[in-house]
């Protein structure tokens, strides 16, 4: 059976819910030793946490390096993480710059890469991939070819993270030295998008959407009420991000991100086809909409027929007042 190398994605210290998403599946579809390659500041605390999750052996590179320059550091000391490991498959985040780090990576490598898995699945030694395809409404299997490493993209949300409750792993400090040509493109500055505080999509156990049913851009200052009452992140669909509305990373969908929260509320959403594939596996799905026949209502758990300006105001009072 073969170890599985997963790349570890971490916010200075605390690994991301995708990444515990990702080493849960790593753990029920490999068979072998589950190990971390976990790389920039913070990474050692990152560490010491993923034995809950059924890391036996993380490598680790907790350098201000990763930081400070563009994707090339982060290249290296993963490179480093696959020659030590030894794992002939990693599975990383399917996020856009660890993608373009990964990109990197395989190509130095000589990997083969299948993105965007929503599920896996072992065929002896090889990882099989499903990805969606049309929209959600097909579902295609690929495999890496060959006697190469295999680097798989897992989205988000797509498997469960489930603790074993394991010992802290045995962590392997990498040693990376990086050459003039990986600190050609220098960071200079970090300037956060404006989220107002709120969670991030991919993170959030709750998201309120919008959609082109709120007119205009000022019409996500309703959905951004009711999210800050539920201290939820804020989604909207493509026709509100493409009309500028909102920014594109807030996007949901088969272009957009893959969501799966304990509570998605969608308010002017029709629920095309393109919309659902990013949403459809939400615990809870209410829908806000003025047009009965809207398909959104026939994966809703609860849905109000009716004007969102008229629904929203109110809920966000009533929420308000009962917490
Ligand atoms: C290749 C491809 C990829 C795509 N990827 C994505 C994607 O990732 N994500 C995505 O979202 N879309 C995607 N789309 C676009 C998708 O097909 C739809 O066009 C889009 O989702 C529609 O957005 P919407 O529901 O906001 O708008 P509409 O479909 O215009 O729906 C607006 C809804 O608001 C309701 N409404 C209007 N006024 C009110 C009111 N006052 N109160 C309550 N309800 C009201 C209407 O009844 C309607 O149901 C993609 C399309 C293509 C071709």
């Amino acid at each position: 059976m073969p170890d599985i190398l997963v790349l570890v994605d971490h916010d200075g210290g605390t690994p991301k819910k995708i990444s515990n998403q990702i080493l849960t599946a790593a753990r029920h579809h490999g068979g072998g030793e589950v190990h971390a390659a976990v790389l920039g500041e913070g990474a050692g605390a990152a560490a010491e946490r993923l034995g809950a999750y059924g890391v036996s052996k993380a490598f680790v590179w907790d350098s201000p390096d990763a930081d400070a320059y563009a994707t090339e550091p982060r290249t290296a000391a993963l490179l480093a993480a696959l020659q030590q490991s030894g794992a002939p498959i990693l599975l990383y985040p399917a996020d856009p710059f660890i993608s373009d780090v990964v990109a990197r990576a395989a190509i130095r490598a000589g990997a083969g890469v299948v993105t965007d898995a929503s599920d896996l699945a072992l065929d002896g030694t090889t990882m099989v991939a499903t990805k969606a395809i049309f929209g959600g409404e097909m579902a295609s299997r690929c495999h890496v070819k060959g006697d190469r490493p295999q680097f798989i993209g897992v989205k988000a949300n797509a498997f469960t993270a489930e603790e074993t409750g394991g010992a802290p792993p045995e962590v392997v400090a990498l040693d990376v030295t990086l050459d003039e040509r990986s600190k050609r493109a220098r960071v200079v500055d970090v300037v956060e998008q404006g989220g107002g505080g709120r969670p991030e999509m991919t993170e959030a156990a709750i998201i309120v959407a919008g959609g082109r049913g709120l007119g205009d851009a000022e019409g996500f200052r309703l959905i951004e009420q009711l999210a800050d009452t539920l201290g939820a992140a804020v989604g909207a669909s493509r026709a509100a991000t493409d009309a500028g509305w909102y920014p594109h990373q807030h996007q949901i969908g088969q272009t957009g991100k893959t969501v799966a929260p304990q509570l998605y509320i969608g308010a002017g959403i029709s629920g095309a086809i393109q919309h659902r594939a990013g949403m459809q596996t939400s615990q809870t799905i209410v829908a806000i909409n003025k047009d009965a026949e809207a398909p959104i209502f026939s994966i809703a758990d609860f849905g109000v027929v009716g004007d969102l300006h008229k629904v929203i105001p109110p809920l966000v009072e009533e929420i308000a007042k009962r917490k």
